[in-house]
């Protein structure tokens, strides 16, 4: 019940990394170890509060971010820095 939102929520972040992090985890149970051409549904993990964009990306795209230590993000949203 606060009525100024903060510009950015760590916590938001973490909770979507998770989120993606799950989708990951669940899609990599689908897909075995067959050759990673479907696209699956991340979240967008720029710590907007409100941002709940969809991203499509290929399970080998996630872990190429995932590798570069890069957030999941949708066309044109950066991410908000916490640090
Ligand atoms: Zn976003």
């Amino acid at each position: 019940m606060s009525d100024r939102r903060e510009k950015h929520d760590p916590a938001e972040q973490d909770i979507l990394h998770e989120v993606n992090a799950h989708v990951h985890e669940a899609a990599r149970r689908f897909e075995g170890t067959g050759p990673e051409r479907d696209r699956w549904e991340f979240t967008c993990e720029c710590g907007a509060p409100d941002c709940r964009v969809p991203v499509s990306l290929t399970l080998a795209e996630y872990e190429a971010l995932g590798a570069a230590g890069r957030p999941v993000l949708a066309p044109g949203h950066s991410k908000v820095d916490a640090l």
